[in-house]
């Protein structure tokens, strides 16, 4: 275990910790749901008789959103949150450390293969609900998955915006909260954002969803932005 000087709530985000270093660096956190167990080779720090989980902001999108100040974090304890293009749980873990016991994540992934990593990390982590899926067919898992306080996609694919809204539309609360990576390239104002990305923004916003705010995740990846969503049914 790393040596840790202090561990302090983060000022703006609910259930993310902000760990200084000996060396004088700064981590992002999760409190670790399950002592003890890694999920993705991630340091473990103790502090206080609490043990944390570095968010590694290089590994995830979420919280190189989170280290570049995008304005919300929405996710709350005893949420119930749908996860598209779930892979092996490595965001997801820090939202199952996140929403706790009464929270529920239905992560759906496609891809056999990361799904048998993903499962055995839902072993450990009983809020945590693998579900087999095509997120293209959101029919096909409608007996599995509750209606939803929130919504997170990140299943790389061109027209990810119509199939968020589809799942949106069998599966998030009303006023219910998105957050969706999708491909951007770098912020810069000499440059038009793409023709894909402008598309994807637009598809959301005939869908019912209000963009509260657009992060781009650089230098943490180059090629997203997270954006932040409220859907109105
Ligand atoms: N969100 C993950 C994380 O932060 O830990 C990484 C997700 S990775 C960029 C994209 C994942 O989406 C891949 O595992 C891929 O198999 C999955 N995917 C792509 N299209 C999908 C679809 N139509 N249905 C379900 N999963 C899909």
């Amino acid at each position: 275990m790393s040596e840790v000087v202090s561990v302090k709530p983060h000022s703006k985000y609910f259930g993310v910790y902000v760990v200084e270093m000996e060396d004088g660096s700064i981590r992002l956190a999760t409190k670790n749901l399950v002592p003890g167990t890694r999920v993705y080779g991630e340091r473990l720090f103790r502090f206080e008789n609490v043990e944390y989980r570095e968010w590694n902001m290089y590994r995830s999108k979420l919280a190189g959103a989170l280290g570049n100040g995008i304005s919300e974090m929405p996710i709350r304890e005893g949420h119930r949150i749908l996860y598209l293009g779930v892979a092996s749980g490595t965001t997801a873990s820090h939202i199952s450390d996140i929403i706790g016991v009464n929270g529920k994540v239905f992560g759906v992934e496609f891809a056999p293969r990361v799904m048998r990593e993903f499962v055995i990390v839902a072993d450990s982590r009983k809020n945590l609900i693998p579900i087999l899926a095509d997120a293209r067919k959101p029919y096909q898992y409608r007996h599995v998955v509750e209606l939803v306080d929130g919504l997170y996609a990140d299943v790389a694919q061109p027209d990810q915006a119509l199939i968020v809204a589809d799942n949106a539309e069998y599966f998030l609360k009303d006023g219910g909260y998105l957050l969706m990576a999708i491909k951007a390239r770098s912020i810069d104002v000499t440059k038009e954002p793409s023709e894909v990305y402008r598309k994807e923004v637009n598809t959301l916003k005939e869908r019912g969803f209000e963009i509260v705010d657009v992060v781009h995740l650089e230098p943490y990846d180059r090629d997203h932005a997270m954006v932040l969503a409220v859907y109105h049914r």
